[in-house]
């Protein structure tokens, strides 16, 4: 193995959406089975001791990883995010935004990941799946458009909208173009494919991502026992994942998972890189 290791906690399989090909065995009908705010806590202070090059991302994911917010817990994600900005991290939540639906819930999360990022001093971001999977444009439509247009937001949140190079996803991605088009809220094409969210006066920097199969593997996408996305072709600035899931499992790279069976993740991390051919 080369490269660096990045840190990913998929702390729910709860997700509000049902979607047919979820790859993290997630849905409306999966308990929530929280992984406890202390428990990622003590993953991410343990992960400081792996002896491996450690990169500065850390994910929270799920099913849907703002789920907490939605039943009634406000501390759990201000509380990891604390603590991934003591170690010196750059977090991303992975999201399906359909939040953004509901404006109290929209503007209680925005704000309290706003001043979690503030006081973290680092940018936070969300990775929120825009594709022909997903039933949450009119969300996503909100979350962009209440970000762009708040100086308070757009400095502490950045969105990455993620999907793929199909006709579906094009699609998709059009549609949420035509609903922020009457609010203010522009779309445009910048240089390698990617596209910018700006707001008149000036390009914001959000970015989609269409296919960039290094992303999709930098922000720790997985499934619990099948190999998924992770495709791009390793480089000086490959990033492996550890991804810890809510049941004690630990998986690196999609492909080898182990227990952690009460293990320090030094020592399950130094198991998992064994098995690496
Ligand atoms: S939004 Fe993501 S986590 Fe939720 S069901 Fe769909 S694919 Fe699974």
């Amino acid at each position: 193995m080369f490269g660096r290791l990045a840190l990913s906690l998929k702390i729910t399989n709860w997700c509000d959406l049902n979607c047919t090909h979820c790859c993290e065995c997630s849905g409306r009908n999966n308990p929530t089975n929280f992984m406890p705010a202390t428990k990622a806590e003590d993953y991410i202070g343990e992960f400081q001791e792996v002896p491996f090059n450690l990169a500065q991302h850390y994910t929270i994911g799920g099913g849907e990883g703002l789920a907490p917010y939605q039943f009634g817990d406000y501390d759990y994600i201000p509380q990891v995010l604390s603590c991934i900005y003591k170690v010196d991290g750059v977090p991303t939540i992975k999201t399906n935004g359909v939040w953004g639906a509901k404006a109290n819930l929209r503007s209680d999360i925005l704000k309290g990941l706003a001043h979690s990022a503030y006081v973290g001093n680092k940018l936070l971001t969300l990775d929120i799946s825009v594709d022909e999977f997903h039933n949450n444009l009119n969300g996503v439509a909100n979350i962009i458009t209440d970000v762009v247009q708040s100086d308070y937001l757009l400095s502490a949140i950045r969105i990455a909208l993620l999907g793929f190079a199909t006709d579906g996803t094009r699609k998709a991605m059009n549609q949420l173009r035509s609903k922020l088009a009457d609010r203010d809220v522009g779309w445009d094409n910048i240089p390698n494919g990617d596209i910018g969210v700006y707001r008149s006066g000036g390009n914001i920097g959000m970015r989609v991502i269409v296919n960039d199969d290094n992303a999709i593997f930098d922000l720790g996408r997985a499934k619990q026992n099948k190999v998924y996305t992770a495709t791009g072709q390793p480089t000086m600035t490959y990033v492996n994942c550890i991804q810890i899931d809510n049941n004690n499992l630990a998986i690196l790279n999609y492909l080898y998972c182990e227990q952690i069976a009460g293990r320090p993740l030094s020592r399950v991390f130094e198991s998992l890189q064994s098995k690496v051919k």
